[in-house]
């Protein structure tokens, strides 16, 4: 075996593991296909800041500095991480990708390139948003202005003076078509297919996430209502500005399709301003025109398709049937599914609390049954 354990991914989720298990005395290799930890924030846009409070987003056995706020900004988010691996003395083999993990004769073999490497234990941390989804809409070869996913957006100058449609209003989306609106793009529309539930961002003192850490055990039929009135009271009546109403509560919505709330960042603002203008689903192409499904149509600059992430899993794992149709494992954190021993998943689940503070729970308790499983080996 190459090592006891093989950590895939050295983001977040992946150096949490390696440190939860280097306090119990396990060195793992770590292995990632980019240059340094914390590159996925470096890279992403330049407005972003956590939605989860600081105290809520760091990872074991490191606090975030005080001074990076209660909202911590993206680049402090990319050099917490970096100081986390420093801080744990984590060395990842960066410029690795893991293409395939197989199992074989009682440990795993992770394939990529001409390496193959063993070991008794895998977690895979390649991160939940890990592949940009953009659809392929009918007509849009034929489309003169720019399509791009949101993962390249990185600021709004680009955008100055053009018509813009941002396609999706969850997070992302929502931030991107405030962030367009406030710096200089002439037009913001929003396709929305899937009406989201808008909340704010702290209810008074208190982060709106911090309460989500109750509602992960609750029924939705309880805390809904609650949620409905408390988001009446701190957004009001959206519908007002043309945004259509959820078609189910918090809780409900996130259970049935995975979709977490938009929390407001700017959005609410730039609808009650007019300067974000929502209009139906994006349906089609038709040489200049967006065609929506309503039948509406125009000819906008530019489409930023803010349209979500899938986690990519299915070709490197799609045939130990531990994935569901969406690439998203069954089992994660510590459970390992019964034809997958030894075979877990710390970052890629989607929970209302927030990932990064799941990622603490379950960086731990992988950790602890990952000394449990080796112990009973030795
Ligand atoms: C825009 C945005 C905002 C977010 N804001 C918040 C927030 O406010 N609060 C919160 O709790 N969560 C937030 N999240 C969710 C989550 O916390 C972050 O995405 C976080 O970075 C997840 O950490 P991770 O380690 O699971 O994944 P990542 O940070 O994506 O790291 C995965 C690592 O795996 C590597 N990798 C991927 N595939 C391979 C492969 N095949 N082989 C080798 N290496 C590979 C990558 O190079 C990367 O270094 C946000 C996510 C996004 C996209």
């Amino acid at each position: 075996m190459d090592a006891d354990v093989l950590i895939v991914g050295a983001g977040p989720a992946g150096l949490a593991v390696a440190a939860c298990l280097r306090r119990r005395g396990i060195e793992a290799l770590i292995l990632d296909r980019g240059d340094e930890p914390g590159r996925s924030w470096a890279d992403r846009y330049e407005r972003l800041h956590l939605h989860t409070p600081r105290i809520q987003s760091a990872l074991p056995g490191l606090r975030m500095p005080r001074r990076f706020g209660r909202w911590v900004a993206k680049d402090d988010m990319a050099r917490y991480v970096r100081g986390y691996a420093r801080r744990h003395d984590l060395h990842p083999r960066f410029g690795t990708t893991v293409e395939r993990v197989e199992r074989r004769g009682g440990g795993w073999t992770a394939l990529g390139g001409d390496d193959e490497l063993t070991a008794r234990q895998v977690v895979i941390a390649t991160g939940y948003s890990h592949t940009p989804a953009t659809p392929r809409w009918p007509g849009q070869e034929g489309f003169p202005g720019t399509i791009e996913h949101a993962a390249h957006y990185r600021s709004a100058m680009p955008f100055a003076g053009k018509d813009v449609l941002v396609v999706g209003a969850g997070n992302t989306g929502a931030e991107i078509a405030a962030d367009l609106a406030e710096h200089g793009a002439a037009r913001v529309r929003l396709s929305i297919r899937t009406p989201p539930n808008i909340i704010p961002r702290q209810l008074g003192p208190i982060p709106t996430t911090l309460l989500a850490i109750s509602m992960d055990f609750l029924p939705a039929a309880l805390v809904d209502p609650l949620n409905g009135l408390l988001q009446r009271w701190f957004v009001g009546d959206l519908t007002r500005f043309g945004m259509p109403a959820a078609h189910a509560g918090v809780v409900a919505q996130a259970r049935a399709t995975g979709v977490t709330p938009t929390i407001d960042v700017g959005l609410v603002a730039a609808l009650r301003a007019g300067s974000v203008t929502p209009v139906a689903a994006l349906e089609r192409f038709d040489g200049a025109e967006a065609v929506l499904a309503d039948g509406t149509r125009f000819s906008p600059d530019a489409v930023i398709a803010a349209t979500g992430y899938t986690t990519g899993l299915l070709p490197m794992l799609g045939h130990l049937g531990v994935l569901d149709e969406r690439g998203v494992p069954f089992a994660t954190g510590a459970r390992t599914a019964a034809s997958a021993p030894g075979l877990r998943f710390v970052g890629l689940s989607n929970p209302l609390k927030g990932q990064l503070f799941q990622i603490g729970l379950h960086a731990r308790s992988a950790a602890r049954a990952i000394h449990r499983d080796l112990s009973h080996i030795a």
